[in-house]
């Protein structure tokens, strides 16, 4: 048997030939425009071939009773196709399905339909379609697997979690689609915020599969232990943290945590150790942590500050480290000091937040005229505009912007790609960043 799931599920080709060569409408994914009510063309579109299956039958059981040739002339048959004439969509199915008794030959016909409607958000359809094809006692141990599989996406579709992991979980247990219904497992634990079994399935994922998952496992981990600082459980949640560094040694979270158990330990030391580790796993993450690395610097008596922040700006340059060093060169060295590090700087970076505070601190030495004034005062409007409407984090995995760190992208479940966005580099910049990605 071909595999229905990869065709209608995650592929382009639909199992049945008949569903994809008669239907032309958009296969719409959930909370697009193209959902809603459908049309009686549509609804012939999808339920033709089901039609076509029942007559088909239908005149096969006829047949058999009279021993003679038939054909499509059981009333019900045209029954059905009156109630699609009529857009009576639901009676339609009623009718074409008991009349399709599901046998082997007929199962892709009705996992098809099932699937298309739930990509049409029509899922209570898909689900009574599904139901149907997994309580019937004559499909294969096979067909009934991919049954189970499609009626466990209707669940999750429709928020039936706990209904959804029966399905998934007897998946697993029949060993039958045991990746695809391990990751639908994880998904819900993802959602319940179970970390403990979202541990356990991505260890059998990992062994099912050979593949490693650490970033989702170090995640979990991290989780459990921030439920646990909650609980004011400090040894569990350091545990938890360093199996997080086990599996992943770049775990930035992990080392975040750390810190800011050192730092609640009142050990300053410690946490700008970490805070620098942060630096060094991942640069982009470091206006997140800036403020309290320098918080954990001063209290930990050094007093070289300046220095520490030309030597994390020479490894690191951020907008947020600019605009901290930018202070304590102005604070230190003087106004012109501070405008020439940061015409320095945005000779690089197309960076809005240094654009505006050079222009601030050049504002004084304009000459005293008013149309300078006005216009210097219109060009700060709108970098200001800018720079307050630019997006501060991103997903790097699907677009998705938001105003915070998020560990996990609400949009696209990634874990860890959602990151502080990071100027543009320009001039010599721009030329290194293209050489580094032809090479
Ligand atoms: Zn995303």
């Amino acid at each position: 048997m071909r595999d229905p799931l990869r065709d209608i599920g995650c592929g382009t080709t639909a199992p049945n030939i008949r569903v994809r060569s008669t239907y032309t409408g958009d296969l719409a994914p959930a909370g697009s425009a193209a959902e809603g009510p459908l049309r009686v063309i549509e609804w012939l579109l999808l339920l033709l071939p089901v039609a076509a299956a029942s007559g088909w039958w239908a005149a096969r059981r006829s047949d058999a009773r009279r021993g003679s040739a038939g054909s499509s002339s059981d009333p019900a048959f045209f029954r059905g196709l009156n109630y699609l004439l009529d857009e009576q969509p639901d009676k339609a199915i009623d009718v074409f399905v008991k009349l399709a008794e599901v046998d082997g030959e007929t199962a892709e016909t009705h996992l098809a339909l099932g699937s298309l409607f739930r990509r049409r958000g029509e899922v209570d359809r898909a689900i009574r379609i599904h139901q149907n094809l997994v309580s019937r006692p004559n499909l294969s141990k096979e067909q009934r697997g991919y049954a189970l599989f499609e009626l466990g996406q209707d669940y999750m579709r429709a928020g039936l979690f706990d209904r959804a992991e029966s399905m998934f979980a007897e998946l697993v247990e029949l060993k039958l689609h045991r990746r695809r219904a391990l990751e639908g497992l994880r998904e819900i634990y993802q959602q319940e915020k179970d970390w403990t079994r979202c541990l356990e399935v991505a260890e059998q994922l990992q062994s099912l599969t050979g593949e490693p998952v650490r970033s989702e496992t170090a995640q979990y981990h991290c989780e459990l232990a921030e439920e646990a600082l909650e609980l004011g459980k400090r040894e569990r949640a350091l545990a938890h943290l360093c199996r997080a560094q086990k599996v992943d040694s770049h775990c930035v979270r992990a080392t975040m945590l750390q810190a800011q158990m050192a730092v609640g330990q009142g050990d300053s030391r410690a946490a700008v150790m970490h805070y620098l580790r942060v630096a060094e796993q991942g640069p982009q993450f470091l206006p997140e942590i800036l403020p309290d690395l320098l918080d954990a610097y001063r209290r930990s008596g050094r007093e070289d500050e300046l220095a520490e922040l030309k030597r994390l700006y020479r490894d690191f340059p951020s907008p947020a480290l600019v605009l901290l060093l930018a202070d304590a060169i102005q604070a230190e060295e003087g106004d012109e000091a501070a405008i020439a590090f940061l015409v320095e700087y945005l000779s690089g970076y197309a960076d809005l937040t240094s654009l505006e505070r050079l222009l601030a601190l050049y504002a004084p030495k304009l000459a005293d005229d008013g149309r300078t004034r006005a216009t210097f005062d219109a060009a700060l409007t709108v970098v200001a505009h800018l720079r307050a409407h630019r997006p501060h984090h991103q997903c790097e995995h699907c677009g998705f912007v938001a105003r915070r760190l998020h560990w996990q992208c609400p949009s696209c479940k990634q874990w860890e790609s959602i990151k502080p966005v990071q100027p543009e580099p320009i001039g010599k910049h721009a030329d290194a960043a293209t050489s580094q990605r032809i090479t």
